[in-house]
């Protein structure tokens, strides 16, 4: 995918995979979109029969560390357990192994950083998210995420939230008649060349 020539737009769904998993990816796949996963290593470990679809669906998988500790508060050797352990929970579920990180909370420091660059990962944070955990709400998940959606914009949803699952169908159609596509985060951030404990988009006050 050539996000310079196509208007592309990245959903990512955080903590999961979630129970409302299944749902998303049948309904991803009818309409042909990509979608990135941060998964959290535990869920992982419970519901490893999403985490392989979803690989074998052609979606990308992210890690989101193992119970979702804020990592700026945690000590490096204890960063380092969490995002291996889910490295290796997703490798047993699906075969392969994340490339990209997202610290829980999107909090990071320069240690986080310094870890995140041991694995050979940038750490991807988003542009907007759809605020579906604070409002719970199909509606307002739909008006917000249309509101902040832009060309190679990053979207921060999360799959255990029902209403988002429930809504992404008509909120899917409405992107992609917009002249979005739906695409995975790999394909945004291609042009950016980011090396390994690099943070995008930057955080303000942070410089890679
Ligand atoms: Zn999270």
């Amino acid at each position: 995918m050539d996000c310079a020539q196509v208007k592309c737009l990245a959903l990512t769904f955080d903590d999961g995979p979630g129970k409302y998993a299944g749902t998303l990816l049948d309904t991803l796949k009818k309409y042909n979109a990509k979608a990135t996963f941060f998964l959290e290593g535990q869920y992982v470990k419970s519901r490893p029969a999403f985490v392989k679809r979803m690989a074998k669906e052609g979606h990308e998988l992210g890690n989101h560390s193992y119970s979702h500790p804020n990592f700026t508060t945690i000590e490096p050797d204890a960063v380092k357990n969490e995002i291996q352990k889910t490295q290796d929970a997703v490798k047993k579920a699906a075969g392969v192994e994340p490339k990209l990180l997202r610290p829980p909370y999107g909090m990071l420091d320069v240690q986080t950083s310094e870890v995140a660059a041991g694995f050979g990962m940038p750490m991807i944070l988003w542009t907007a998210g759809s605020r579906d955990w604070a409002t719970k709400n199909s509606a307002e998940i739909k008006k917000q995420t249309l509101a902040v959606a832009k060309p190679n914009g990053i979207i921060l949803m999360h799959d255990w939230v029902k209403q988002t699952v429930d809504v992404m169908p008509s909120l899917v159609k409405l992107l992609q008649s917009r002249g979005y596509t739906l695409v995975k985060v790999s394909d945004i951030i291609k042009s950016e060349n980011l090396q390994p404990g690099d943070a995008f988009p930057v955080p303000e006050g942070w410089e890679n």
